[in-house]
């Protein structure tokens, strides 16, 4: 089912300094990920995960490798590409939030969609039903300092969600959260995985892990253990368009979408 690959890495390498200061961050890293797995990478502090998802992110390029991304190698195109690609397909969740602070939350949610081509109005509007969609919608005006850490997480998910990203980035999304705070953020993203996205999250705790269709234990730049939870056969299908057309628009597949479909359907045009 070759289709049904996202991402694949091979010999994916990220190098830093020369000689004496040589060291690698990540070393010749092979990983394929399947549409709609929840992947939990886990592993000691230093071992290559942050720099793993930035990479996979495009915030990051490997100093050499691999990497397919919906059947393109986009390790080597141009940085303005990769940030066109990035606005597209990826969503980030960071472990502070990295909430703009002197934005209300509903501007912080509509910012992905700067690059959409959408009106500013249509914007907005489709960042309060991603709100909507996390109960905060009573709160479109607040700043972040306003609100608690599980909200402003909550908020930071919309904000990673509103543009239907194929793939969830989270980087220990729970990592400055309280255990309540925690499961309900935890909840959140099940219910996005659910709906067929595809999220690769990063945690130090190992409870998390039930969340989890496949955790990675990262040593040392490279893949320790890879254990698969859930049969590939059993990964949620995408609630809507996923048989692609080359040419897709970025926004298929995906979950605001499915709560509004008018209003997307409407801002899509302008695609
Ligand atoms: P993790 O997220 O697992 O804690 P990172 O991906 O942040 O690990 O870091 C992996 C390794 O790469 C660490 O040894 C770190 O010191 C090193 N590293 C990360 N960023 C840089 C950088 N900009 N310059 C030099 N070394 C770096
Ligand atoms: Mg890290």
């Amino acid at each position: 089912m070759s289709e049904n690959i996202l991402i694949e890495l091979r010999g994916l390498t990220k190098r830093y300094g020369y000689g004496d200061t040589e060291s690698f961050a990540i070393k010749d890293f092979d990983l394929t990920i399947k549409r709609g797995e929840f992947i939990m990478i886990m592993g000691p502090s230093g071992c290559g995960k942050t720099t793993l998802l930035n990479i996979i992110g495009l915030l990051d390029r490997a100093t050499r490798g691999e990497y397919i991304l919906n059947g393109e190698n986009v390790a080597s195109i141009s940085a303005r590409r990769q940030s066109r690609l990035r606005a597209k397909k990826i969503g980030f969740v960071f472990q502070n939030f990295n909430l703009i602070e002197d934005l209300p939350i509903l501007e912080n949610v509509a910012l992905p969609l700067i690059y959409s081509g959408h009106s500013k109005t249509a914007r907005l509007k489709n960042a309060s039903s991603a709100l909507k969609r996390f109960h905060l919608q009573e709160r479109e005006y607040y700043f972040p300092y306003q609100l608690s850490g599980g909200q402003q997480q909550r908020v930071a998910i919309a904000r990673a969600i509103v543009n239907d990203p194929e793939i969830i980035l989270a980087d220990e999304p729970t990592g400055n959260l309280d255990s309540r705070s925690s499961h309900i953020v935890m909840e959140e993203l099940k219910a996005i995985h659910e709906e067929g996205n595809t999220i690769i999250m990063v945690t130090h705790n190992p409870a998390l892990t039930v969340y989890a269709t496949r955790v990675i234990n990262m040593l040392d730049g490279q893949i320790d253990t890879d254990v698969k939870t859930v049969a590939d056969a059993n990964l949620p299908q995408p609630i809507s368009v996923k048989i692609k057309k080359k040419s897709s628009t970025p926004t298929e597949s995906s979950t605001v979408k499915e709560q509004k479909p008018k209003k997307h359907k409407k801002n899509r045009r302008k695609h």
